[in-house]
């Protein structure tokens, strides 16, 4: 039997992803056709997919198992519709441990003070601040899904104390988990340096809001890879300048490109990054690919499966 599988991906992702993904479907032995036109759409069997795609009405691809997507989070496609076959999210080990270096690098950027001491030229005694060791630096996760634990661990792992939060109740090593609305406050009251790493729900749109921001450390650092509406700009624009937030480290936006007029560009307390903090690395988001094709070939349950109701 040959499986048909379309690829429904903005951008250059079919020359990216095409070599990769047939490899990954050979190494099982798979017998497939994969193209970004499939033929007919009643014949398609799966679609790997990308929200970036032109292909936004899925009514016509009515025997298709799965839509498995390429990027982690779905906010863009989870309320479609036409969409009524199963949706996976990526869950990539590659993903991870971008998300991982990223935050890492950003935390220990605040931690230790660098920019101090980046590109300065003299003042010794000025100069010579020692900063505190880890484990006297509260750090809180929001959202400890796939990159939120991942990234607890690291960071675990260098001496910081962990306080994570999250929707349902959660166990991790070393770290105090929280839940819920109350658990939310102390959650926050507790950060000198906050990572976002949640999805984008009508839940958490402007999670982060001019009250939530204020129970944080007075100068606490924020730093969001999750998603752009997470935070309420004009919220953290003012308590960056009030000093309740002594800075921001901003990787998604809820507009991107972000415009060149955006304030968070000339703030001298932001720092942007154009949403690189982590990407999908096809040699490994193949492997899980071809996994939940081969499992819901044989009637197994589909890995990183969306909830719906949930939204993510
Ligand atoms: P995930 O595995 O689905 O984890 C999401 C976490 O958020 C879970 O712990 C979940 O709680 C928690 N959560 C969701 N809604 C909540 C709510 N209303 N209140 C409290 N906690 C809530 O997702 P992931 O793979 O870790 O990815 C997280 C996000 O990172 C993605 O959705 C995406 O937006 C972003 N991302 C960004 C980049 C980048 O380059 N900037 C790259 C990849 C991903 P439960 O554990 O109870 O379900």
């Amino acid at each position: 039997m040959t499986i048909n599988i379309l690829f429904s991906a903005g951008g250059d992702k079919w020359a990216t992803y095409e070599a990769p993904l047939r490899a990954a479907l050979t190494s099982k032995g798979l017998n497939h056709t994969l193209a970004p036109d499939a033929g007919p759409p009643e014949r398609v069997d799966y679609i790997v997919y990308a929200p970036d795609s032109t292909l936004q009405d899925f009514a016509p691809y009515r025997n298709c198992k799965a839509v498995l997507n390429l990027w982690a989070g779905v906010e863009e496609i989870v309320g479609n519709p036409t969409l009524t076959q199963p949706l996976t999210r990526m869950v990539d080990t590659g993903l991870t441990h971008g998300m991982v270096e990223w935050v890492t690098g950003h935390v220990l950027r605040h931690h230790l003070g660098l920019d101090r001491y980046v590109g300065a030229t003299g003042g010794w005694h000025d100069l010579r601040v020692v900063p505190p060791l880890a484990k006297d630096r509260p750090l809180t996760i929001l959202g400890l899904g796939a990159l939120g634990a991942a990234v607890a661990e690291a960071l675990v792992g260098l001496g910081f104390p962990i306080t994570g939060w999250s929707r349902s109740p959660k166990t991790l090593n070393n770290v105090r988990c929280l839940a819920g609305d109350d658990g939310l406050r102390e959650a926050l009251s507790t950060a000198e340096i906050l990572v976002l790493l949640l999805p984008e729900t009508p839940d958490t749109t402007n999670l982060l809001n001019a009250e939530r921001l204020s129970w944080l450390r007075p100068g606490a650092v924020v730093i969001n890879p999750g998603r752009g509406p997470l935070i309420d700009d004009e919220a953290l624009l003012a308590a960056l300048d009030e000093g309740q937030v002594g800075h921001a480290t901003l990787d998604v936006f809820r507009v991107e490109p972000l415009p060149d007029d955006h304030a968070f560009w000339s703030h001298p307390r932001v720092t942007v990054t154009p949403h690189i903090a982590s990407e999908t690395r096809p040699g490994t988001a193949c492997d899980i690919i071809v996994e939940n094709i081969l499992r819901s070939e044989n009637g197994q349950p589909l890995l990183h499966l969306v909830d719906r109701s949930a939204g993510y």
